[in-house]
């Protein structure tokens, strides 16, 4: 029978099976990435989050479910305008977890 429409895929995560190496490695050079509790004020003042969806909130929400490749893609257009790290109400260094992130992903593809 057609309903109009379809059951999409399930989106929840194994947690117990996500690969947190990444998100760990972070965590060892820039441990007040832990402290981020999901305001959303980086990502609502992101320069690039309006044509690119860039939001630091999400990159961290993705490396903790082990979407690493969603996380790349994002960091891909940051500019490191510094904004995300200016209205960070938890002082988080956001600009300096991002260059972290991507000399981690390089070293990982071994490009350094
Ligand atoms: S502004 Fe800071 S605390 Fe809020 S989501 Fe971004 S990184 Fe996390
Ligand atoms: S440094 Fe990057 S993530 Fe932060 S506001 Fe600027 S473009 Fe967005």
């Amino acid at each position: 029978m057609d309903f109009g429409f379809n059951l999409q895929p399930s989106s929840a995560v194994n947690l117990d099976k996500v690969d947190l190496d990444i998100y760990r490695r972070l965590l060892s050079t820039d441990p007040d990435a832990a402290t981020c509790m999901a305001c959303g004020s980086c990502s609502a003042t992101c320069t690039a989050s309006e044509w690119s969806g860039m939001s630091v909130r999400r990159v961290l929400n993705d490396l903790q479910r082990g979407k690493v490749n969603d996380a790349r893609k994002m960091l891909s257009a940051c500019m490191l305008c510094g904004k995300c790290t200016m209205v960070c109400p938890r002082g988080i260094n956001t600009r300096h977890i991002i260059l972290t992130l991507c000399r981690i992903l390089d070293d990982k593809e071994g490009r350094l």
